[in-house]
């Protein structure tokens, strides 16, 4: 430390696990943004200088931990500024940096597939929120572009243009302050928040603007664009991950900023013109909206949560999503062909030969499971012993209803309005959302479609209704809650609907119901409203079907009640799980307890269902749950007649319901609500699937035309058929189990043949694949030929040496050493033949 008159000096070695990061800076930032004094840091080990009134200035200068940093204090209050700091960085720095959020991935730890491992190219993980696979060229949701139409080139008076940007980014700051303060934003947005106000507080962001402004003659909003590229560019060389990622911040900042000095005259929509996967930190549900889904093919949310809305909406359009992605990504060039695989949780960059052959592979698997789905798309959800559940969908906008009928729906069994009356100005008005409504009945062709009345509130804010702060929102003023205060506008909205239903199928739907009161409340309301229309000579359906949704636990509690005064229910599990077990559906730290395997959130729905089936009310289930194939058996066990899920889903779980059987799903349900605890549960569910038995030998598990050119092309290849053949539910696992073998020998058994195979609790049926390949191929066989025919076994655990599967195991071993057996394989012409080929030669009609 080195005092003079005016100059303070103090070294420090950064203790910031992270580095000095957004969060940090802007901890230090506050510490000195009320002295006069200049105050700088200089990373003495880049040299790098930053000014420290400056978070964006303090993140470039890319400080990480170990760096020793040279603070400098000189001005009129050095000494007061130089304690403060010293005292911050001494004993609060240290504490002001929590550990990483959970949802960011280290690169090093994502486990590739062995064929693109074998691709040698590196990959940014992320947290895949909605599967799938999407390519398409990258494009960063900047919008940072100011219309040519606003002609701002040559302008008048630069006080007018200073003016301007000060006025902007004032309002900016106000409104997210008023937003931090409304109590509505949840964790993660309040941290987004507040990095967006120290951006747009920033004083060499200001500086940077006024300078250009002042000396180049530029507007204001020009000058924006250009401090905003110039800070861009220097955060983009850091190291740290966590910095780079502050360029989206910084560009959802300077947007807003454009917004506020050019009012509305900004276009908010970005035009895809080919296959694209679209780069942001987050897209409201508007934004997703008005991208073009036709080319829309994939996107990376640095920011998104798994149930946040936007997410919620790309589930139902199919679009492969990430979230949770290291800033790396944004050295991704704009434009670049990029690939999102949502199933393995990685960006590919780099596209070479072996990542367009892995790619080509799971191209082929893709279009089997949806070929095979197809089939089911357009019939009726039916179980094995005839039982039957209606599949319908869950949308937002009256334009995906079409797209869910043809994905297969039965009908639409949650529209969620909400998503009308978010990012906009004020309400829609009554025409607007009649409009709405009436395009969703005619889209469903007479399906039914059930309309949920507004569910505003918890993490849906809505600006314009000023709704007051609240310290935990998810448990106050919330949908139903808010129809009292706002009865126009939930007047308004019964009004569209009722209007609407002249023209097809729709029901009235209401949200978040917890005693019966608040039932009665709304039929006094739907009633006063059917007689104004009846004044008016309006027409309207006058028997429309009144449900609520089961989403609060009390209202679970009085079914036959309820059951007096509506129509129908819905069973909102993402809310009902919520409050079960009071932990929130937004909160990663919470995770592990919001689990819908839990026997007591089974229990619950159980009571819900049987309630509703005893007083006669029609009961289905529209929360996630319902979405996910992997809880079908329990959905059917638990006597649902009827779920509502994200579309792309539908035709998966119509062909999942083709191989159940409802009274064993009920038997295994029996079992679950036995255990006690999800755990096992889980082991239980896993049982029952095994027990599903096939044939060994099916025509599925044989290709007389295989185009693999390795190994791992092969043992990649056997997964898939087996998963395509519900062999198994997870092809990646088995992957690896054939490679525990073969790693350690080489199942090359010479003669040009080889026997990978794998005895383990993935496979769900013993099951034995014969592929023939177009080329033989190296497999370090002992004989060191080429190996052109596969056998590949996968056996179930828990057989022994005497069960009768493993007696065709050992009659096949046998007959592979016999050269005319060999001969045979290699001739035969179709996969049937070789079927009846391996019955005949294995004895297995004595089995099977
Ligand atoms: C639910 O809570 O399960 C539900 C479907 O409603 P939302 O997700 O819109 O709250
Ligand atoms: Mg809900």
């Amino acid at each position: 430390m080195s005092i003079g008159t005016a100059t303070i000096e103090y070294e420090f070695i950064c203790p910031l696990p992270n580095g000095l990061h957004a969060r940090p800076a802007n901890c230090l930032e506050q510490v000195v943004v009320g002295f006069v004094s200049d105050i700088s840091v200089v990373n003495l080990n880049n040299n790098k200088k930053a000014n420290v009134k400056s978070v964006l200035s303090l993140i470039g200068a890319d400080i990480k931990k170990g760096d020793k940093c040279l603070v400098v204090v000189q001005g009129n209050d050095a000494k007061p500024a130089y304690d403060a700091l010293v005292d911050f960085i001494e004993h609060k720095l240290p504490d002001c940096d929590a550990a990483l959020p959970e949802m960011v991935y280290e690169t090093n730890k994502v486990i590739l597939p062995p064929v693109l491992e074998d691709a040698g190219i590196d990959v940014i993980p992320g947290n895949p929120v909605v599967s799938g696979i999407g390519r398409g060229k990258a494009v960063f949701f900047e919008k940072l572009k100011l219309p040519e139409s606003l002609n701002i080139a040559g302008f008048v008076d630069v006080n007018d243009e200073l003016s301007e940007v000060e006025r902007a980014i004032s309002e900016l700051s106000s409104d997210i302050t008023d937003n931090l303060s409304s109590g509505r934003a949840t964790v993660v947005e309040r941290e987004i928040l507040n990095t967006h106000l120290s951006i747009a507080n920033d004083v060499e962001l200001l500086n940077k603007v006024r300078y250009l402004i002042n000396n180049e003659g530029i507007s204001a909003g020009e000058a924006m664009l250009s401090a905003v590229e110039h800070f861009s560019k220097i955060l983009k060389m850091a190291e740290s991950g966590l910095i780079r990622e502050r360029v989206l911040d910084l560009r959802d900042v300077c947007y807003q900023v454009l917004k506020n000095i050019y009012h509305g005259k900004i276009d908010d929509s970005v035009k895809l013109d080919s296959h694209s996967i679209c780069i942001a930190g987050n897209l409201t549900p508007c934004q997703f909206m008005s991208l073009d889904k036709e080319k829309l093919k994939g996107m990376v949310l640095t920011h998104a949560g798994n149930t946040s809305h936007t997410v919620i909406l790309a589930r139902s359009f199919g679009i492969p999503t990430l979230t949770g992605v290291d800033g790396v990504c944004l050295n991704i060039e704009n434009g670049k062909e990029v690939i999102v695989d949502a199933d393995l949780g990685i960006i590919v960059t780099e596209i070479n030969e072996k990542v367009e052959r892995y790619y080509a592979l799971e191209n082929r698997k893709q279009k089997a499971i949806a070929q095979k789905c197809t089939i089911f798309k357009k019939k009726p959800a039916t179980t094995k012993d005839g039982s039957s559940i209606k599949v319908m969908a869950n949308v937002a906008t009256a334009d995906e209803v079409e797209i869910a009928i043809a994905n297969g729906a039965q009908g639409i069994g949650l529209f969620r309005t909400e998503m009308l009356f978010m990012d906009r100005q004020e309400a829609p008005s009554e025409d607007e959302q009649f409009e709405e409504y009436r395009k969703a009945a005619a889209n469903a062709n007479g399906s039914r479609v059930v309309i949920r009345t507004f569910d505003i509130g918890g993490d849906k804010s809505v600006g314009y209704l000023n709704l007051p702060k609240e310290g935990n929102p998810f448990l106050g003023y919330r949908a139903v809650r808010l129809y009292n205060e706002y009865e126009k506008l939930f007047k308004d909205q019964l009004r569209a609907i009722l209007r609407a239903s002249a023209y097809g199928n729709l029901e009235l739907m209401i949200p978040m119901i917890s005693c019966i009161e608040e039932v009665l409340w709304v039929k006094e309301k739907v009633k006063q409203v059917k007689e104004a229309l009846d004044s008016e000579s309006i027409s309207y359906n006058t028997d429309i079907k009144l449900g609520i949704m089961i989403e609060v636990p009390a209202a679970a509690f009085i079914i036959p009640h309820l059951s007096k005064e509506v129509d129908f229910f819905s069973i909102g599990t993402n809310d009902l799980a919520q409050y079960f077990f009071a932990a929130d559906r937004c909160n990663e730290k919470v995770k592990s307890l919001y689990n819908s395997n839990h026997p007591a959130l089974l229990s619950l729905i159980k009571k819900i269902v049987d309630d509703a089936d005893v007083n006669g009310i029609r009961v289905g289930m529209c929360g996630e749950m319902a979405g996910k194939v992997e809880n079908l058996p329990i959905l059917l066990g638990l006597g649902l007649k009827e779920i509502s899920l994200a579309s792309p889903s539908i035709a998966g779980i119509k062909a999942e319901c083709a191989g159940l059987d409802r009274a064993s799903c009920k038997e295994l349900v029996i079992k679950i609500l036995n255990c006690a605890s999800s755990d096992q549960v889980e082991v239980v569910i896993a049982e029952q699937c095994r027990m599903n038995s096939h044939a060994v030998v099916e025509v599925g598990l044989i290709d007389l035309q295989v185009d693999c050119i390795d190994r791992a092309e092969v043992i990649k290849y056997i997964s898939d058929i087996l998963y395509i053949n519900g062999r198994t539910n997870s092809p990646l696992e088995m992957e690896k189990e054939f490679w525990k073998r073969e790693s350690v020998y080489s199942t090359g058994l010479g003669y040009g043949f080889a026997i990978p195979h794998c005895k383990n609790g993935l496979v769900n049926c013993h099951s034995i694949c014969v592929f023939r390949l177009d080329k033989p191929i190296k497999w370090d066989s002992s004989d060191k030929k080429p190996v052109g025919m596969i056998i590949a076994m996968a056996i179930k655990d828990g057989e022994t040496a005497g069960d009768s599967h493993m007696q065709i195991f050992s009659r096949l071993a046998k007959k592979i050493m016999c050269r005319e057996f060999r001969n045979k394989l290699r001739i035969l012409l179709s996969e049937h033949e070789v079927v009846r080929f391996l019955y005949d030669q294995l004895a297995l009609k004595d089995i099977q």
